[in-house]
């Protein structure tokens, strides 16, 4: 795939899953703008054609801000991909309003900033693309995690809009939504889970893996490689979709 010349952004792409296809898209040509809240986290990977930006999706004013400077540096914005999120389960009565905001400020509310300043660039292109990580719990409710469920679903009630909205453009909206993926947030809902069920870590992590149909993690690549998929300019008809990838069918 030849994605030269093309303006890739991706949120929270220093880490994980957004440096896999950061990694991709950059291999394909693509000059590709990470961002996330700590610099030092995107300066460590950046170098050739990717390039670090601090900037906070749940700060309206630095989304803002650093799309303009993303687009002012590398020109208009041709594929974006909201990837920024966290996943921190609380049960609801011990969720508290400044919880729910977090949760929701940071994937729902990052994704819907996100996607509103890249469509402001993304005007007059002959090709565009916009992907959401969201996540299998965008499809079905994860146990332990309300708050995560209702922000990934509300991620792709986002894709599936927009792709309604701005159907019959070159621009298209999907959403991947993965099982667990072998990156920070499992290895820290490890040790989360693990106190708050009173078990070890070994059986919290194990009951990750087991939610996965394959019964193991899924590599970040392999997320990445659907983000490419898509992003294939004969993907063009592929809009408004989900793509489970957790092992088998959900
Ligand atoms: P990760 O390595 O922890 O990546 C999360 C990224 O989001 C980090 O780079 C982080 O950077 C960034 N981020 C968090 N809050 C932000 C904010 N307020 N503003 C800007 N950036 C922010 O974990 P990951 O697994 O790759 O997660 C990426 C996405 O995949 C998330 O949306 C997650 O929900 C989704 N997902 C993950 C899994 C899984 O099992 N790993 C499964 C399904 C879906 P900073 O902290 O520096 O800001």
């Amino acid at each position: 795939m030849d994605l030269n010349g093309k303006h890739a952004l991706i949120t929270g792409g220093g880490t994980g899953i957004g440096l896999a296809i950061a990694k991709a898209l950059a291999e394909a040509g693509a000059e590709v703008t990470i961002t996330g809240r700590r610099k030092e986290v995107l300066e460590k990977v950046a170098g050739g054609r990717i390039h670090a930006l601090a900037m906070d999706v749940a700060d309206e004013a630095s989304v803002v801000e650093g799309f303009a400077s993303a687009v002012a540096a590398r020109g208009q914005i041709a594929i974006c991909v909201a990837n920024a999120g966290i996943a921190e389960g609380k049960a609801l009565h011990k969720m508290d309003m400044a919880f729910w905001r977090k949760v929701i400020g940071i994937n729902l509310d990052g994704a819907y900033l996100t996607m509103r300043e890249a469509m402001k660039s993304m005007t007059g292109l002959e090709y565009g693309r916009v992907i959401a990580i969201a996540s299998i719990a965008g499809i079905k409710g994860l146990r332990g995690a309300p708050a995560y469920t209702a922000s990934k679903h509300g991620m792709i009630g986002l894709v599936r809009g927009l792709s309604e909205d701005y159907m019959g453009t070159p621009i298209t909206f999907n959403a991947i939504c993965p099982g667990y993926v072998d990156t920070a947030i499992v290895s820290e809902n490890t040790v989360s889970i693990a106190a708050r069920a009173g078990i070890t870590e070994e059986q919290a992590l194990k009951m990750m893996v087991q939610t996965n149909r394959h019964q193991r993690l899924i590599t970040p690549e392999e997320v990445a490689h659907t983000a490419m998929y898509l992003c294939d300019p004969n993907s063009g008809s592929i809009n408004g979709q989900t793509m489970e990838i957790a092992g088998g069918q959900m």
